[in-house]
């Protein structure tokens, strides 16, 4: 698989599957997930609603990921991952390479060759960005997952935060 780092907006990716930094109602929420509802349309949120409905009647557990279509956006699918909030005192990181495991699992259930990924967690969720982007590098260069992904594309919001996944990278 390959790993690149991109700076830009995740929702205008041109790959299969975009993954959702996404909260544990998976009914939206802000940063990714509402750009991604906004940009996407209803039809993201109507499956979102019909998985809360079903399998997933108390939500989608820290770590864990789910599709659904992708609406309007140029990925045919959303895989929706919920990121460990921050916590200095307790260390969560092994659920958030989950959310990086767990998306190229489902990616692969899917048959997507291509995806991209948020900086899971450093948003609203507080985690240092730095510490994010080694997280989600063990995880994407790491060989230990299963999957039919090729390409994998690390989408960072602005390029100070860029710069820093580049150096570690
Ligand atoms: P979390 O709740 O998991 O922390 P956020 O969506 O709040 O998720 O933020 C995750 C990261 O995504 C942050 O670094 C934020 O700057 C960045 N981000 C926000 N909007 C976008 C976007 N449209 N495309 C790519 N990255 C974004």
């Amino acid at each position: 698989m390959r790993v690149e780092l991109v700076t830009g907006d995740i929702t205008v990716q041109e790959v299969d599957a975009i993954v959702n930094a996404a909260n544990s109602s998976l009914l939206g929420g802000g940063g990714v997930d509402g750009a991604i509802h906004r940009r996407g349309g209803p039809a993201i949120l109507d499956e979102c609603r019909a998985l809360r409905a079903g399998h997933y009647g108390r939500g989608l557990a820290v770590g864990e990921a789910v599709a659904t279509t992708a609406g309007r956006l140029p990925a045919r699918w959303v895989i929706h991952t919920v990121g460990p909030v921050f916590s200095a005192r307790e260390d969560r990181s092994p659920l958030l390479r989950n959310c990086y495991a767990n998306s190229l699992r489902v990616a692969a259930e899917l048959g997507a060759r291509s995806i991209a990924f948020p900086l899971v967690s450093s948003g609203v969720y507080r985690w240092p960005k730095e510490d994010a982007v080694a997280q989600a590098l063990a995880v994407l260069r790491g060989s230990d997952v299963p999957t039919t992904v090729e390409d994998a594309r690390l989408v960072l919001f602005d390029d100070a935060t860029r710069v820093i996944a580049q150096r570690l990278l």
